[in-house]
């Protein structure tokens, strides 16, 4: 006998949507949070989402529309800025539409959805283990926050939905096909700080700014969000690579001293850290009974650090696909597999190929950046193709032109059109992902020597 049909940690963005799409279909879903009810959603976070991810979720789990009083601020614009800070590429069209948003009010509308479709939330209370029989999942040991008491609930699959933490695939047992850990340097750290600022008018809230700076933010870069003409969210995202910045160092060191806005009056609103797993998918996110969704899944765009939106992907998949399985009675890792191709299939494939960017965006210097934007050889249509659709058309003839107005850093395009080959390649063998577990080893053998390569180029 189990508790319920499905037990899902963690009721973030990922969490609340899954147990909402499995609840719809009318099985009994428990979503637990440690965060107390009210402070579900609250979370350190660059609070911007497309609008595209919105259309998705109302297409896939029928998801209504998004009441008033989220939105903060809709954006229609995206600026990437140089180390020079002179050279600014403008991000313009239908797939940058979004919003700069509420963070702890859209994921509290998150929860009131997955409640009003049957879900039992139960907040205040923290998963700390992943119960097992017979070296299976078979469910959680929960306990109340400060109460002491643990109790064991049984189901018949669980969803890790912890976030970064990963906290349930980390205590999967050691044959499991998931990996359980994530390396460090697949992760990002963050500092951020929320601000009214009563004597600076940012004239132009919907634009969002992106500002790219090896020495300071390697790999990663500044954010500075306007949520309307006197609020901001403003922050640094870089790269857990050996003997990297602290985060909040470099923002009260670089960022208090090099925007105008943060030398006036400010009004903090939220200050604080995160972390963010910015490399492809995990090759699976099921085993027998078991599913990971969102940040615990490495559900998170590699290249800008957006994971907000395609946890809801993963949260909607997983919930159908385990509905599915659930209908069957059969929630074994073959039932739950096609949730990794629907996955892949719709954001997996381009997270993979965003993967090998982010490791040229590693490798190249302050100089090489002022260059490309100065000289045409990145172009925003690069940037956009690359981050909407993890695709840089960088055919022979673009490679020529390109390389003909980069005379004096040819390798630097040699280096690039490699990339995007390589982009090619990683597309090419996620197109032929395996449609059951047995093809997973040399699925993954295929992958590997490709991204080895992608960190030296
Ligand atoms: C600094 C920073 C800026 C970012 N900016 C953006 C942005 O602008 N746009 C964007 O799209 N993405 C952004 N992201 C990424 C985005 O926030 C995440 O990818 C997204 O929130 C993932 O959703 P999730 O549901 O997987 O996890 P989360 O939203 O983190 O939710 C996990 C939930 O699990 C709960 N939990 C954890 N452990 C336990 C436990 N043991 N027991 C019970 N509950 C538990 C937590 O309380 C939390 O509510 C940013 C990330 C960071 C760190």
């Amino acid at each position: 006998m189990t508790d319920y049909d499905v037990i899902i940690a963690g009721a973030g963005t990922g969490g609340s949507i899954a147990a909402q799409a499995i609840a719809k279909r009318g099985h009994a879903v428990l979503l637990i949070d440690k965060k107390e009810r009210s402070e579900i959603g609250h979370k350190t976070c660059g609070d911007a989402l497309g609008a595209h991810h919105i259309k998705e979720m109302q297409d896939l789990i029928g998801l209504p529309a998004m009441p008033p009083g989220i939105i903060e601020h809709e954006v229609n614009e995206i600026d990437l800025v140089a180390p020079d800070r002179v050279q600014r590429m403008p991000m313009v069209g239908p797939t940058i539409k979004g919003y700069s948003f509420n963070r702890l009010k859209l994921g509290q509308w998150l929860v009131s959805l997955a409640e009003n479709a049957g879900v039992e939330v139960l907040a205040s209370t923290r998963v700390k283990k992943l119960k097992l029989e017979g070296g299976k999942v078979s469910g959680v040991t929960i306990e109340g926050e400060g109460s002491g008491a643990e109790k064991q609930l049984r189901a018949k699959v669980v969803i890790d939905a912890t976030g970064a933490a990963g906290m349930l695939r980390r205590q999967l047992p050691e044959n499991s096909v998931i990996e359980r850990e994530v390396a460090k340097e697949d992760m990002m750290v963050a500092w951020r700080d929320i601000y009214e600022t009563p004597d600076y008018d940012f004239e132009h809230p919907e634009v969002l700014e992106i500002f790219y700076n090896q020495l300071q933010t390697l790999g990663g870069y500044t954010w500075v969000f306007p949520q309307g003409r006197h609020r901001v969210n403003v922050g640094v995202g870089l790269m857990t690579l050996e003997g990297h910045r602290v985060p909040q160092d470099v923002f009260n060191t670089f960022v208090r001293s090099s925007w105008d806005f943060m030398k006036t009056k400010l009004n903090a609103i939220d200050s604080g850290g995160g972390i963010a797993p910015v490399r492809r998918a995990m090759d699976t996110l099921v085993d027998d009974h078991f599913m990971l969704v969102g940040d615990s899944g490495c559900q998170v765009n590699p290249v800008h650090g957006g994971g907000i939106g395609s946890s809801m992907l993963g949260g909607a998949h997983a919930g159908i696909t385990a509905s599915e399985a659930l209908e069957r009675n059969d929630t074994s890792i073959e039932a739950l597999w096609p949730y990794n191709s629907r996955y892949m299939n719709s954001y997996g494939t381009k997270q993979a190929s965003l993967d090998i960017f982010r490791w040229f965006l590693v490798r190249v210097t302050n100089d090489d950046i002022d260059f490309a934007f100065r000289k045409g050889i990145i172009k925003a249509t690069d940037l956009l193709g690359v981050s909407m659709m993890g695709k840089m058309g960088m055919g022979k003839g673009e490679k020529l032109k390109r390389l003909a107005s980069g005379a004096g850093r040819i390798s630097l395009i040699r280096r690039l059109a490699k990339v995007a080959k390589m982009m090619d390649t990683v597309k090419q063998i996620y197109s032929e992902y395996p449609d059951s577990p047995k093809g997973l080893v040399p699925w993954k053998a295929r992958l590997a020597p490709v991204f080895d390569a992608a960190k030296n180029v």
